[in-house]
């Protein structure tokens, strides 16, 4: 890492001690920022770098609630409003017991660069709450959004802060916040909050969005060396609503999707994954991958143990963050692997990405290959501002020029700075140029 940007890096480190995964997510973006501040000395003049990793606001709160039995239950509820430089801070809730502090600040930091790279104009934040929605009955999820919301509506609003979903938060969990916030507030505000239901402001296509778009990002990968998916052997991981979409759509464009996973186990269908039975499974039964296995034939569950073990030339890591690490990539390179986009938020620890490069693997990585979800938030956001709807064909259309046009400017700007094919690289610095630039013309704020 350049020796100026270490020195930042280090003081951000130490001032925010514990935080595991935002040091690490600051530390990836720094290592590829050298070249640009060598071009750029405004940058560290104007001192971007240690405002960048400073959030502008940080709200933590008590979300107390009742569950079914009257017992009172305590979470701790966050929102980290990153950056507003390109505009209102955006990104999604994620509910999980794993949720912390800085676990929200990664996700934040990285939503910053992320978004920026859409093209849209939206900003970077992040929330969630400790909350584990596992085993919770509907009225439970209801009262706990509720709970949430009457704390964090006043620090939200079209123009201010959109949240959306993340892990654990979907269409249902959107439809009980935004219920609250129009009853507190006395507004409907379609614009405060994306990936509501279609008949009540959501968009076409923003359910899909972050799964197709992670496809549409690794097929354009898959181009530039005269491949595409048809025929390839895909291992996702996850079976969440990224997973899902990412199957089907991989599926379409002719590949065969053998393994995906939960966080119990994972199964194998060589066949190719039935995608309308795991919806069925996971979205409307809310069950386990387990049941998969005894309702189609030819499939085997394997308890436990590692998705990353079944070999496969694409793999899309679509379930959380540090989920595959140097071993496993190692592994997948030995067994034939030639690219990998991220549909989760740092999937690959460091020592994967290293191992993916150095293999000159097509490595598509989160701020990337994910973007579609938020990219197509922005397009739900378009919609509620002009009071409009669109079909599904014009709004997965505009989603498909996003992310070629993300590829094709992470793999230019890659180019520019003398390392083609490093789409970590181009996309740390694409994004991190534009939000540079919007910071230094807005003063120092
Ligand atoms: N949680 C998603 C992400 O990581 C989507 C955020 C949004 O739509 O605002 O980008």
């Amino acid at each position: 890492m350049d020796a100026r940007l270490e020195a930042i890096r280090d003081t951000v480190l130490a001032r925010n001690p514990g935080e595991d995964e935002f040091h690490q997510a600051v530390t990836e973006v720094f290592e590829s920022l050298g070249p640009v501040h060598d071009r750029h000395p405004e940058f560290l003049e104007g001192a971007v770098l240690e405002r960048l990793c400073e959030p502008e606001r940080q709200i933590i709160f008590r979300v107390p609630w009742a569950d079914d039995s009257g017992r009172f239950q305590i979470n701790r509820g966050f929102r980290v409003e990153f950056n507003s430089a390109l505009g209102p801070y955006k990104g999604g809730l994620r509910f999980h017991p794993s949720v912390n502090l800085g676990i929200v600040k990664f996700l934040g930091f990285e939503q910053i660069f992320k978004n920026a790279l859409t093209g849209m104009p939206i900003g970077g934040g992040k929330g969630g709450s400790d909350f584990d929605p596992r085993g919770r009955s509907d009225a439970e999820i209801m009262r706990f959004c509720q709970a949430f919301m009457t704390e964090l509506y006043r620090h939200i609003g079209e123009y201010t802060d959109v949240p959306a979903g993340d892990i654990g938060v979907g269409g249902r969990e959107i439809g009980y916040l935004f219920g609250q916030y129009k009853r507190i507030t006395n507004r409907y505000e379609s614009g405060v909050l994306t990936g509501k239901g279609i008949s009540w402001g959501g968009s076409l296509v923003r359910p899909e969005a972050t799964g197709f778009g992670t496809v549409i990002f690794a097929e354009e990968m898959l181009k530039t060396r005269g491949l595409s998916f048809d025929g390839q052997r895909v291992v996702v991981s996850g079976s969440g609503n990224v997973a899902i979409n990412a199957i089907a759509k991989a599926q379409a464009l002719g590949a065969t999707v053998v393994a995906c996973s939960d966080s119990s186990g994972y199964i194998v269908d060589e066949a190719g994954i039935d995608v309308g039975l795991l919806r069925q499974i996971k979205e409307v039964e809310r069950g386990r991958l387990k049941d998969y296995e005894a309702r189609r034939p030819n499939v085997t569950y394997v308890d436990g143990g590692s998705v990353w073990d079944v070999d496969a030339t694409v793999a899309l890591p679509c379930a959380t963050q540090n989920e595959l690490d140097g071993g496993a990539a190692a592994r997948l390179v030995r067994n034939g692997l030639l690219a990998v986009g991220e549909g989760a938020n740092m999937p690959s620890t460091r020592d994967a990405v290293a191992v993916f490069q150095d293999a000159g693997i097509l490595f598509g990585p989160g701020k990337a290959a994910n973007a579609g979800g938020v990219a197509t938030s922005a397009l739900e956001m378009q919609q509620n501002a002009s009071r409009d709807s669109w079909s599904f064909a014009h709004t997965e259309g505009r989603l498909t020029e996003i992310m070629v046009g993300i590829h094709d400017r992470c793999a230019a700007t890659a180019d520019e700075y003398g390392d083609p094919g490093n789409y970590v690289l181009g996309a740390n610095i694409g994004g991190f140029v534009k939000v540079a630039d919007a910071m230094l013309a807005q003063g120092l704020i």
